[in-house]
């Protein structure tokens, strides 16, 4: 298995074919083979003392550190704890939504992998786009367009709200970052949702998404006013009444803000609560960002390896959480 600085190789490190799939992943041992190079490139690292070492096995298949005798497994503390879901379905679930250009609603996941129940797909799915939103350490850099823009929501299709009633539209406000490719086109992107568009909301953002020395592109609004304060290379453009339209003032804003717009109300029905918002910004930019690579088994392999470092977290914790943003 290739450590994370090296380049994963098709067919060897990652299926490249379905049918390679299959064949690769057949038995709930298989899958948790394949996880434990995961996690563990180089070799077990032990939860609990941190030792690295030759481990043993226990007869129910569990790894258990030398050193300290603790027991472990490649699921334990990732996506993967404590599912009652099989593995093989996990595995499936992100073959299936890393094979779709635009990803799949928890109606349609439960549907291709035909759960008994809604919950369970809608569960996976949260789990996955936590693992998707796994922050890349590389920031933007070089030159960043960074704008504000509202995003339409409506209330509809959660499995919280009851059927039958109308549904409300909310408009809520995200700033998105586009880096600006010298050979024309755009790089990466990352998005956030935020409550005003002032400097207080702004300005934290533009510093865990953009390096240092970065030239940011912005309109003119106060709140980018202390860029150049902070370390970074200031261009404003000031919208003089209607002469510069948005689109061609901050192209890479716009063109991401249709196309995530139009990925809310296509393959999500516009139907995200606000509060969950995050996590759907979270998958948008994930795939935003891989969108040219080629190897779907590459983005599969991505999507699995952040999802062996992520936390756990359950359907009663992400519904409990939206209802206490109700209140
Ligand atoms: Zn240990």
């Amino acid at each position: 298995m290739a450590t994370p600085e090296h380049t994963p190789i098709s067919g060897k490190n990652y299926p490249t074919t379905w049918v390679q799939f299959l064949d690769w992943f057949h038995s709930e041992q298989a899958c948790r083979d394949y996880l434990e190079k995961l996690r563990w490139p180089a070799g077990l690292i032990c939860p609990k003392c941190e030792a690295s070492a030759q481990v043993g096995r226990n007869s129910r298949g569990r790894l258990i550190c030398p050193s300290c005798r603790r027991q472990t497994t490649a699921t334990a503390g990732t996506i993967f704890d404590k599912t009652r879901t099989e593995l093989r379905v996990w595995f499936t679930a992100i073959w299936t939504i890393t094979s779709q250009k635009h990803g799949i609603s928890a109606l349609g996941l439960q549907r291709v992998l035909g759960l008994g129940s809604y919950e369970t797909a809608w569960t996976m799915l949260h789990r996955l786009r936590r693992a998707m939103g796994r922050p890349d350490r590389d920031l933007l850099y070089g030159e960043v367009e960074v704008d504000e823009t509202y995003l339409a929501l409506t209330d509809r299709i959660t499995p919280t709200v009851a059927v039958g009633r109308k549904s409300n539209t909310t408009k809520v406000l995200v700033v998105i970052a586009v880096e600006i490719l010298q050979s024309k086109g755009f790089g990466r992107i990352r998005i956030r949702q935020i409550a005003r568009g002032d400097h207080e909301h702004l300005m934290p953002f533009v510093r865990e998404s953009i390096r240092l020395g970065t030239v940011i592109h912005s309109d003119g609004s106060p709140a980018y006013r202390k860029l150049d304060d902070i370390g970074y290379r200031h261009r404003k453009t000031v919208h003089l009444g209607s002469d510069t339209p948005a689109h061609e003032s901050m192209p890479g804003v716009h063109r991401v803000a249709s196309l995530l717009q139009r990925w809310m109300m296509g393959t999500h029905h516009g139907a995200v609560q606000p509060d969950q918002l995050d996590y759907y910004l979270d998958e948008f930019v994930f795939r935003f960002n891989r969108r040219t690579s080629r190897s779907r088994g590459l983005l599969f392999y991505r999507l699995l390896q952040q999802a062996v470092m992520t936390k756990p977290v359950i359907y009663e914790k992400i519904i409990a959480a939206s209802r206490k943003s109700k209140k």
